[in-house]
């Protein structure tokens, strides 16, 4: 086809005409869709004006037992939640997909044991049938464990890119963009759960692809699965429970 003509057509064409490299400023401005305006919080870390608040500090009415789905029985007192081991893991009455989350959670000073029998507890991404996908919560201050078990790790999958924990009694926070998997009609998996992670401001999960369910034996898989809750874990072992204040949640 001669210029002339290509030019001609690329008036009334708008595909020949972007198939041109812009001479003009204008060409590669994009004016819409608006984003939508979100007010963030005078302090940071706190949650946004378009934020689900899981717990302010108050009450555990957006939670409930993981276990059989009663009340969820953990303690709430001074602004902060604490893990009752008897009552078991709590969960979110909501279900979600994806999502940006923030969690603030603080081993307690007088924390014992050693390995992951020390301030072991964990957030589950999507609570599902065979468990989950935790991103595990223990202290890993001068505390020495298999690394794909540390905290900031998906449990038995990956570990932190690096140690980013706080010691006892401060409080460390999570902020994490969790993408949920997909599956086909037939049940197989589409695409797998990405998770990025920063522990107290600091990258430890990049965009990392989940193998499936974290699983404390055998290999991770993936069951096909819709909108879950978020659960948090009460770990069985005997050293002092952890606490937990400002959860939020931002649907995307
Ligand atoms: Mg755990």
């Amino acid at each position: 086809m001669n210029r002339p003509l290509l030019c001609a057509l690329a008036l009334v064409i708008p595909i020949c005409a972007s198939a041109q490299n812009p001479t003009k400023p204008e060409e590669t401005e994009v004016w819409s869709p608006v984003p939508k305006i979100v007010t963030p919080a005078a302090k940071c870390g706190d949650a946004p004006s378009d934020a689900i608040q899981l717990f302010d500090g108050r009450n555990l009415d957006e939670w409930k037992s993981a276990r059989g789905g009663g009340p969820a029985g953990w303690t709430v007192s001074k602004g902060v939640m604490t893990v009752n081991k008897k009552a078991g893991d709590i969960e979110t009455k909501r279900l979600f997909t994806n999502y940006q989350l923030h969690v603030e959670w603080r081993v307690p000073t007088n924390v014992t044991g050693s390995g992951q029998a020390r301030g072991n507890s964990g957030v589950f991404l999507a609570a599902t049938e065979d468990g989950g996908y935790e991103l595990q919560i223990m202290d890993s201050y001068n505390n020495t464990t298999y690394v794909n078990g540390q905290a900031g790790s998906m449990y038995k999958q990956n570990p932190p890119l690096v140690n980013a924990m706080r010691k006892p009694g401060e409080w460390n926070v999570y902020d994490v963009v969790w993408t949920a998997p997909t599956f086909n009609a037939d049940g197989t998996l589409k695409s797998p759960a990405r998770v990025t992670v920063l522990h107290n401001g600091v990258l430890v999960q990049n965009d990392f692809a989940l193998k499936g369910t974290t699983q404390y034996i055998g290999l991770p898989s993936y069951k096909a699965h819709g909108a879950a809750p978020i659960r948090l874990q009460a770990h069985g072992d005997p050293s002092p429970p952890i606490s937990f204040r400002n959860i939020w949640v931002r649907e995307l």
